[in-house]
């Protein structure tokens, strides 16, 4: 760590001990942001952490429907997002007002929203998954047919998995798209003993090419295995951070250098530090939509992982 980044965290950690906050970070932040974080993980583990949470002020470094999530489970704390601009470009693919028109065209479908939405589709949806569990989340539904948002990509893989009829809404990760078949080919040539490792994220041609298709968190997991000793990682590169600490002497290859979440990367030790000094941006979702929102939720924590 240099000079500069040392100074920064000591600030942000005394300011944090003064305000009663937690960090919560997604394994797709900078590793500087991981190394400050009270707990690093997927949608799911975030979710779960903020529900516990007994903190006052809960920091996330993450994107916009994530605080969203730790304010529909915790209304009484106050949610800091350091950058209000960390959107995530698929969330904002699917609309309230689109999804409740599409709703009308299958007034049978059951709607199950990747967690990768804003609060207020997720107030439309029956139930929300996320990429840990959305296999175990539909095959609980006992209707026929399923209407699902946003990501047509995890929506489609699991409808490998589950064989059910699902209605996907053409939404997609673009980070996740520019993990290309040809990279991986290329890659199984130059490490044939690596294990290639993707996210639901990625296209059909990618997860059909992959040894293992997994959540961020279930990446981590399988990474410890004794006898995963390289491996190509499918997903967003930030990932590769906590991999190689945790991991240390194992190998662990980005299946693409260009598999960078922008959004993610709008999150900085210098946004932190600011964000608690000014206690801004707050993220509060609206009472009468968290109500509605967090029934959805609820019903996924319940449910659970499946990986
Ligand atoms: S990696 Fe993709 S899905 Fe995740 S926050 Fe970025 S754009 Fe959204």
């Amino acid at each position: 760590m240099g000079n500069r980044d040392a100074e920064l965290t000591e600030k942000i950690l005394s300011l944090k001990k003064r305000r009663n906050a937690v960090f919560l970070a997604h394994n797709y932040q900078l590793g500087e942001v991981q190394n400050i974080a009270d707990f690093v993980g997927d949608s799911l583990e975030l979710s779960q952490n903020a529900a516990k949470t007994d903190a006052n002020v809960i920091v996330f470094c993450g994107v916009h429907f994530m605080a969203e999530i730790a304010s529909i489970l915790c209304p009484d704390r106050i949610v800091l997002l350091p950058d209000i601009n960390a959107g995530c470009p698929m969330a904002d693919m699917v609309t309230a007002k689109r999804l409740k028109e599409r709703k009308q065209k299958f007034p049978s479908a059951a709607v199950v929203c990747y967690i990768n939405s804003s609060a207020e589709v997720k107030a439309e949806s029956n139930v929300c998954c996320t990429s840990a569990n959305a296999v175990k989340v539909i095959e609980s539904l006992d209707t026929e047919e399923i209407l699902f948002v946003p990501d047509q990509y995890l929506g489609h893989y699991v409808s490998t998995k589950t064989g059910k009829k699902m209605i996907l809404w053409p939404g997609f990760c673009p980070t996740h798209l520019r993990i290309r078949p040809e990279d991986l080919t290329r890659l199984r040539q130059e490490y044939p003993q690596a294990k290639v490792v993707v996210h639901p994220e990625c296209r059909p041609e990618v997860i059909n090419l992959a040894d293992e298709v997994l959540s961020t968190g279930g990446i981590c997991r399988y990474a410890r295995r004794e006898n995963i000793t390289q491996m190509i990682v499918g997903t967003e590169i930030g990932i590769i951070h906590r991999l190689r600490k945790e991991n240390p002497g194992k190998r662990f290859i980005p299946a693409s250098e260009q598999a960078i979440c922008p959004r993610m990367k709008l999150i900085t030790l210098e946004k932190i530090l600011w964000s608690l000094e000014e206690m801004t941006p707050q993220v509060k979702v609206p009472e009468e939509i968290r109500l509605k929102a967090k029934l959805a939720v609820d019903r996924m924590l319940q449910i659970g992982r499946a990986e």
